[in-house]
């Protein structure tokens, strides 16, 4: 089976069989995101430049898999950044050969950058689901315009929306990402109370809050040593943090998470009948009645 490291998978798919669809991630490779290691990987690691395996040679290493590991795998996360730009018909032939191999399925699920959800019709996406393919991760990192234009996102809020909303309409249940402090602290309301209000016009099935670490190389460095960006303080994630989750709106239930290594406050709960508390345990967190997570523990 091939893997292409570093891989990188959502923290709920850590008990899933990972298999190798895609490599690297496209979004990257056209020099978008400048808050992401992929940025500096796709430029320093070869082997992680971004490539679609072929169908048949995913389908083989879920033949192996299959032999080695038995029928009882019950989740299956298909690698790598946005397996989701496979055309349609490859990704049914893959999902449908992963139903067939282990019949104990439950999900399968990838990562996907909203125009990847875009470029597709809706009967593909109709046809992706039906395959088995259930769960989609997609980062919006921000709902405010101009912390996506500054980090060169690649897509825009209103875009993200779309998205979203036609995944949602296929059958897709969405899980999305967002970034703490991504805004630095002269757009850090604006970020919070934008991406809140785009999260309540979305209405996602899960959110994930990150929080922005600087990885040596990339362009936020630079912008920090330039006194151009100025990242928050633990006090100032907290505050970002609230304004978010209080500007969520719920049309159904969410479920919230700040589990990431990356956070000072790992949190969880279902929106709405969990916010109070959430928004609570923030409260006493900047009243230091909650301890944080200390900034050498904090990871990717
Ligand atoms: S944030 Fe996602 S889409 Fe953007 S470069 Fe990183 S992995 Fe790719």
């Amino acid at each position: 089976m091939l893997y292409v490291e570093p891989i990188y998978r959502p923290p709920s798919e850590a008990g899933s069989l990972l298999i190798q669809a895609t490599i690297g991630c496209s979004s990257a490779a056209q020099g978008h995101c400048y808050f992401c290691g992929s940025w500096l990987i796709d430029r320093q690691i070869p082997q992680k430049k971004f490539r679609v395996r072929p169908a048949r040679d995913v389908i083989k290493d879920l033949d192996e898999a299959a032999d080695q590991m038995g029928p009882g795998v019950r989740r299956i996360f298909l690698l790598d950044s946005n397996a989701m730009i496979m055309r349609a018909p490859e990704l049914e032939k893959i999902s449908r050969h992963a139903y067939d191999r282990f019949p104990a399925l439950e999900r399968v699920s990838v990562y996907a950058c909203a125009n990847d959800i875009l470029r597709k019709s809706d009967e593909d996406l109709k046809r992706i689901r039906r395959a088995g393919i259930t769960l989609l991760y997609i980062g919006l990192e921000s709902g405010n315009e101009e912390v996506l234009k500054l980090h060169n996102k690649g897509v825009t809020a209103e875009e993200a929306v779309q998205a979203c909303s036609r995944a949602i309409s296929a059958g897709f249940e969405i899980s999305l990402t967002v970034i703490l402090g991504l805004g630095g602290r002269e757009r850090s309301l604006a970020h919070a109370r934008d991406t809140g209000k785009i999260l309540s016009r979305i209405q996602p099935h899960y959110v994930g809050a990150l929080t922005l670490m600087v990885v040596p190389g990339l362009p936020v460095e630079e912008w920090i040593a330039r006194g151009e960006f100025e990242l928050l303080s633990q006090e100032a994630i907290l505050v970002e943090l609230e304004e978010m989750l209080g500007c969520i709106e719920t049309k159904r239930e969410i479920v919230f998470r700040t589990n990431h290594a990356s956070n000072y406050l790992p949190l969880g709960g279902t929106l709405p009948g969990d916010k109070e508390r959430l928004l609570a345990t923030i409260r006493d967190a900047r009243e230091r009645r909650v301890p944080l997570r200390p900034e050498h523990m904090r990871g990717l």
